[in-house]
């Protein structure tokens, strides 16, 4: 009879939970993209900014971590934090 250890068992319920995690990340890509929220993929670019109606650069240049992992822009006039939709994020502080 053949006996199985515990790693051999760990790796058959990760190896068997793989294919589970990569359908829930397309289905949250999916509803992120549709709701247009931060999980999302948009392929058209804003090209101004909704407030101030600057134009946005054509390559982006993250201002902070969140902009780098989420996408997005600030932009160079108003100071305005925009997602990735082009949408404002965050109004610019007023000092
Ligand atoms: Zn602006």
């Amino acid at each position: 009879m053949m006996r199985i250890g515990i790693g051999e068992l760990v790796l058959c319920s990760l190896a068997a939970l793989l294919p589970l995690l990569g359908v829930a990340l397309v289905v949250l890509l999916i509803r992120g993209t549709q709701k247009k929220t931060d999980f999302g993929v948009n392929l058209s670019v804003a090209n101004a900014c909704p407030k101030c109606g600057a134009a946005l650069p054509a390559v982006r240049v993250p201002t902070a971590l969140k902009q780098a992992l989420w996408g997005g822009w600030t932009c160079q006039q108003c100071k305005a934090e925009l997602d990735k939709w082009g949408r404002v994020r965050r109004q610019a502080r007023i000092r």
